[in-house]
């Protein structure tokens, strides 16, 4: 690892006045930098400030969660938290990682392809030419938008959190909000991860809280792996039958993916006509090779699995 600077800011003022690079519970971040694919100048540390660690709490009608909020804290929060965000968080790696991994470290860590944990590779993702996973090893990665380089976002609440439509509150010499869903636009766009400010909390809009929400998961190993596929969905009913859907699937493609046609094709109808809404998500696929038809397979059960999930949710809300 190389050297860097440390600072350990003891409240928010101090870490506002740091330039440099922070680390909450660190997984991501020093996993990298010990691996040798990144390097820091400086560490900012905001690992132990309470101003970034409370628990859910609803204020002007939104759900506030900090975001350094440990996963397994998150996860003690009583029924004020939607049934999606607790069945991503458990999902989530170890019980050790749950501890010390926060909930805004897990929606910025990096994407994921093996090539990109080894430092002497160089390919389009971290900046160099080409891409060996084409004739390589590429069976868990995009299979949905894919761009020329097909490593996949594989954080377990970001789909949730893009379902529920989350805002990052964040500290930028005045405070400001930024939608997540606009947040991974920006990403793709770029190219690299766009540089944020401080982010204090994760904010839910008092519409997401209505109806139902559920998180679904296809591991190939067990919890110390990430997902293979994952989907989540929030539907709002009107009787029996849907009145707003939003599905999202993750670990597909290098950002979040919206299932638009499914999400209008739900409108009005009931469970039984799920399957054949999802049979819209079924065309959207852009496999690499045959390999992938399998992670296709999965992303699909997924979806169904969290979009009835969610409807029991909503029924069970009323
Ligand atoms: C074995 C293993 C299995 C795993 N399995 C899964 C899995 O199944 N699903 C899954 O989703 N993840 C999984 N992970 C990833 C893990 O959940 C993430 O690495 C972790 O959540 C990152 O959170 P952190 O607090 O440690 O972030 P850090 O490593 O501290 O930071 C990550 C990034 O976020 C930035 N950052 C953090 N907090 C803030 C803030 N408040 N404001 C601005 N920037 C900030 C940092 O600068 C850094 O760039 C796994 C990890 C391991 C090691
Ligand atoms: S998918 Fe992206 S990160 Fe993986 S080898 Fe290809 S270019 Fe590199």
């Amino acid at each position: 690892m190389k050297a860097f600077e440390y600072a350990r800011p003891q409240n928010l003022s101090q870490a506002l006045e740091q330039g440099g690079t922070f680390k909450a519970g660190g997984v991501d971040l020093l996993s990298r930098m010990k691996r040798g694919t990144l390097s820091v100048k400086k560490l900012v540390d905001i690992s132990a400030l309470q101003d970034l660690r409370f628990a859910p709490v609803l204020k002007k009608g939104e759900l506030w969660i900090g975001a350094g909020l440990p996963l397994a804290r998150l996860l003690e929060a009583g029924p004020l938290l939607p049934q999606g965000i607790r069945q991503a968080a458990a999902g989530t790696a170890t019980p050790q990682i749950r501890n010390q991994a926060s909930l805004v470290g897990n929606l910025l860590q990096e994407k994921r392809c093996l090539y990109l944990l080894d430092p002497e590779i160089s390919c389009l993702g971290n900046g160099g030419k080409g891409c060996p996973a084409r004739d390589g090893h590429h069976a868990e990665l995009a299979i949905l938008e894919p761009s020329p380089c097909l490593a996949i976002q594989a954080s377990n609440l970001a789909p949730i959190l893009c379902a529920l439509d989350a805002r990052l509150f964040e500290f930028q010499g005045k405070d400001n909000l930024r939608s997540l869903r606009a947040f991974y636009q920006d990403w793709r766009k770029q190219g690299e991860r766009p540089k944020l400010p401080l982010t204090h909390s994760i904010r839910i809009p008092a519409a997401s809280l209505r109806g139902g929400s559920a998180h679904h998961e296809v591991r190939v190993k067990q919890s110390f792996d990430w997902a293979i596929a994952t989907a989540a969905a929030h539907l709002v009913l009107d009787g029996d039958r849907v009145a707003r859907a939003s599905l999202w699937l993750g670990s597909v493609s290098d950002i979040p993916y919206q299932a638009k046609k499914v999400e209008q094709a739900l409108q009005g109808k009931a469970p039984t006509d799920f399957k054949k809404a999802l049979a819209l998500l079924d065309s959207d696929f852009e496999l690499h090779s045959p390999q992938q038809d399998w992670k296709r397979k999965m992303a699909l059960l997924c979806a169904e699995k969290a979009l009835r999930k969610s409807y029991d949710n909503a029924k069970e809300q009323r």
